[in-house]
Order: C-alpha cells, then structure tokens, then sequence
C-alpha cells in the first residue's frame, strides 16, 4: 500500500492565497523626486516625482519586476 508523500502531494503547488508583495525602499530621495530600490531584485523605480507621505515613502512601493511575474494568478477583482 502505497504511503502518501508529504513531498509529491499538491501542498506546495499552489502558492500562498496572498503573497507578500515585494516592496522596494527608498534609495535616495531628492527635493521633488524620490528614488526606490528593491531588494530582493534590484530593480529601481527611477527618479519619481515626490507624491508620497513620508509615511509611504518609508514603507516603500511595490517592485514592479518583483510583482509583475505573479500578475498572472492575481486577476483583478
Ligand atoms: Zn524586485
């Protein structure tokens, strides 16, 4: 009688209901514009006009690399 296979089963096919989004930090921040980087890829948001709370900025915005690849499961809803 075959054991079931804790390592075979689907478990660990489907990702997470709710990823963690990756978010990119504040890099470098000038007068009018501020800069984010993400750490987990390295992409940078580029200079970006300064449209944010301090808060926000300090909690840093999405990777737009990082969460485009899990674009695909995440349908609008
Ligand atoms: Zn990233």
């Amino acid at each position: 009688m075959p054991k079931p296979d804790l390592f075979t089963g689907t478990a660990w096919e489907k990702p997470p209901r709710q990823k963690p989004r990756v978010m990119a930090h504040v890099a470098d921040a000038g007068v009018d514009s501020i800069c984010f980087e993400c750490p987990q890829c390295g992409w940078e948001s580029g200079w970006i006009d300064y449209d944010f709370s301090l808060t926000e900025a300090k909690r840093g915005i999405p990777c737009e690399n990082c969460n485009k690849e899990s674009n695909h499961e995440q349908k609008s809803h």
